[in-house]
């Protein structure tokens, strides 16, 4: 099969940057991640993200630059990181859909929080593309 494109934000404010709290599925629940989701069939990445941002946080989302890399998830998904920044006028971030707590971690509270593995190697590059950390 080939690969699927989860895209994930790295979505800064004042210098912070947006931390998700999973609640579903189960085996995920209680994790943090950059939220975001899969990209759909015929949908481009920046439009996926901006989608999945006002699905599950109800924003306005500007989506910036891809960061470099890309990070494996379960097969056949594969996960890429862009900048975003809220539109002026967006509404604050909501946990809608799919979280049940938001954080917004300043430089030096990136790690006080249980961030899926797979998403560390990744907030760690975002962080270093933003010159945030
Ligand atoms: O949010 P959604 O369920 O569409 O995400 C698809 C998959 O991508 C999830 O199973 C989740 O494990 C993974 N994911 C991730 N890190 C993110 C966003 C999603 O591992 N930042």
């Amino acid at each position: 099969m080939s690969e699927r494109i989860v895209v994930g934000a790295a979505l800064i404010e004042d210098g912070r940057l947006l931390a998700a709290r999973r609640s579903a599925p189960v085996e995920l629940a209680g994790r943090w991640e950059l939220p975001g989701g899969k990209v759909e069939p015929g949908e481009t990445a920046d439009a996926a993200l901006a989608r999945e941002l006002r699905e599950e946080l109800g924003v306005d989302a500007e989506v910036g630059g891809r960061v470099p890399g890309e990070w494996p998830l379960r097969a056949p998904y594969v996960l890429h990181v862009w900048t975003a920044r809220l539109r002026p006028g967006s509404a604050a971030p909501e946990p809608l859909q799919d979280h049940d707590a938001l954080r917004w971690l300043g430089p030096g509270e990136i790690w006080d929080v249980p961030w899926l593995d797979q998403d560390v190697p990744a907030v760690r590059q975002a962080l270093a593309h933003l010159g945030v950390a």
